[in-house]
């Protein structure tokens, strides 16, 4: 555990502690600058020791030993100051986070962060802008758009479109089906406003066609716009993990006849699994000949737009309708920072509302640019400030420069799996993903099971014992109902040797657990019983 002494902190300034009713020393303002000050560089050295001194990136702890150390914690006992409160988060959250900087950490699409929009998180918070409405943000507002007008011409949408910064993709897809869903019935029923007189009773027949392998917000946002789940119709992929265009079609054809309502197609322009690019243009041209709203999901694809080699495997983006980009992905950017993007900018009035007190008709009419209009928040933080700060500072070459080494390195990952007898990978990374399991070349015990309840058994248990010794952070996934193991490639500082030492670990931990199953006499089934017990205790 990290010791935060006198040392690693600032001397303490006195605290005015003179009023005694209400103690205003903590409220940031200008009385309290020094204090302000203060606090953020205790903070500071603390991060510095923190990310100094870690050297795996998880302790391992279970939540049961965590959960430990909250028992003695009584919140309506204020601690002693900013040093024993720092103390104390050592060993609540900094002993035992995952940090995604360290080169080992290869799970999901959380990914390291760089310093230019941290940077920018202090200015954020501290100014504390709200980018609902001018009077809350002012060139806040001038930023954000900016960010929004630079977006677009990247993804090559014409100047007329327009977006707005959202907590990620999964609200940005929530936003898209909804305009999609209130776009159908302006045209299709009449002018029949949903944001007036709710749905309409065919509603419950309109259908949302996507891959199996999209995000699951497509389906939550279904249930959230009243459609259901069920309005979801998943399509099959193709070996490439692309959307099969025959299953779309034949899928499509099978709801008309049914007497359903085709609405929208959703593309993943990368998908969360196998960074795979569903085929956009023909998609746009089904949309077309059916009048569907194509959504292209770019939650992870989107690091494509700035990079310096790959940007080509985004082309015909521009073709769909609305586009969800996750800066918090491939951009390098600290959690929340996400937008959703439209060429059809006065289908963003679904959305809107005009308060009285906040953001009336007439303010619209006067030309202030309210953001709020078009959010489906209202009090929003000022997420474009880190992206324009990473933008001002560092530039979207370098950006991309980072997001194409990943790409890179995901493939000599996958020759290196490829050419290893013990690991099967699925397919060749699309962008930065690999799907793969170990599986022994030469294993004859698989007591009383068949190979694919021994070898999904096996992978979970890597996957758990590799994140119980923290030494590395690898992901897992279902493929066809079989259990698999993935990398997300994100940081750059991650190299082969890495790749080639988290490999090693999986091994040792596969054979590891072939060993305890040939070395016991037990049946399979007591073996397995007693492995999940074990694995509860921990
Ligand atoms: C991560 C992801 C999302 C959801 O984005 P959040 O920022 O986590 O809300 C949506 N679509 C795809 C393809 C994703 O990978």
């Amino acid at each position: 555990m990290l010791e935060v002494t006198e040392d690693l902190l600032a001397a303490s300034h006195p605290i005015n502690h003179s009023v005694p009713s209400s103690d205003l020393s903590f409220l940031f303002n200008q009385k309290n600058l020094s204090e302000y000050r203060h606090s953020i560089e205790n903070g500071l050295r603390l991060i510095e020791a923190t990310i100094q001194d870690k050297q795996q990136p998880f302790s391992g702890k279970t939540p049961r030993e965590l959960a430990q150390v909250f028992a003695s914690i009584n919140l309506d006992e204020t601690l002693n100051g900013t040093a024993e409160a720092l103390q104390e988060l050592t060993s609540v959250y900094l002993d035992d986070a995952i940090y995604f900087h360290h080169p080992k950490y290869v799970a999901h699409l959380n990914c390291p962060i760089v310093y230019p929009a941290i940077l920018a998180e202090l200015f954020i918070s501290s100014i504390n802008t709200s980018v609902d409405t001018w009077d809350q943000s002012a060139g806040g507002t001038l930023i954000e758009q900016a960010m929004i007008d630079w977006t677009i011409e990247r993804i090559g949408f014409a100047q007329s479109a327009d977006g707005i910064f959202t907590s990620g993709g999964t609200q940005s897809n929530l936003m898209a089906l909804l305009l999609a869903r209130d776009h159908y019935c302006e045209k299709q029923l009449n002018g029949w406003s949903i944001k007036h007189q709710g749905l309409p009773a065919c509603a419950s027949r309109f259908r949302i066609f996507t891959s199996k392998l999209s995000h699951f917000s497509v389906q939550k946002s279904a249930a959230l716009l009243g459609l259901g789940y069920d309005a979801v119709v998943a399509v099959d992929h193709d070996e490439h993990y692309q959307m099969d265009m025959d299953s779309l079609k034949e899928a499509i054809n099978a709801c008309k006849l049914a007497g359903d309502i085709p609405i929208a197609i959703v593309a993943t322009m990368g998908t969360t699994d196998f960074g795979s690019i569903d085929p956009i243009h023909e998609i746009h041209y089904l949309c077309e000949k059916e009048d569907l709203w194509l959504h292209a999901d770019a939650a992870y694809g989107c690091g494509l737009l700035v990079s310096n080699k790959h940007s080509h495997k985004l082309t015909g983006i521009s073709l769909a309708h609305s586009v969800t980009v996750d800066y918090h992905k491939s951009f390098y950017q600290p959690v929340s920072c996400g937008a959703f993007f439209t060429r059809r900018p006065e289908c963003l009035a679904y959305v809107s509302y005009h308060a009285d007190y906040l953001n009336p008709r007439s303010a619209t009419l006067e030309g202030t640019p309210n953001l709020v209009n078009k959010s489906l928040q209202t009090t929003r933080r000022f997420d474009a400030l880190k992206l324009w700060l990473t933008l001002r500072i560092m530039g979207a070459k370098a950006l991309g420069a980072m997001f194409d080494d990943v790409i890179e390195l995901a493939q000599h990952c996958h020759k290196l799996m490829k050419s290893d007898g013990n690991i099967d990978v699925l397919t060749q990374p699309a962008i930065s993903t690999l799907v793969f399991r170990f599986h022994p070349a030469h294993s004859s015990v698989k007591p009383r099971k068949t190979d694919d309840v021994f070898l999904n058994d096996c992978n979970e248990h890597i996957r758990k014992a590799l994140f119980k010794k923290g030494e590395a952070v690898i992901a897992g996934t279902k493929v066809d109902g079989k259990s698999y193991l993935k990398f997300t490639l994100l940081n750059p500082e991650t190299s082969l040797s890495d790749i080639e030492s988290i490999i090693d670990m999986i091994k040792h931990e596969g054979n590891e657990y072939i060993n305890r199953i040939q070395s016991t006499s037990l049946s399979t089934s007591t073996l397995v019983r007693q492995t999940q017990e074990a694995e509860q205790e921990k």
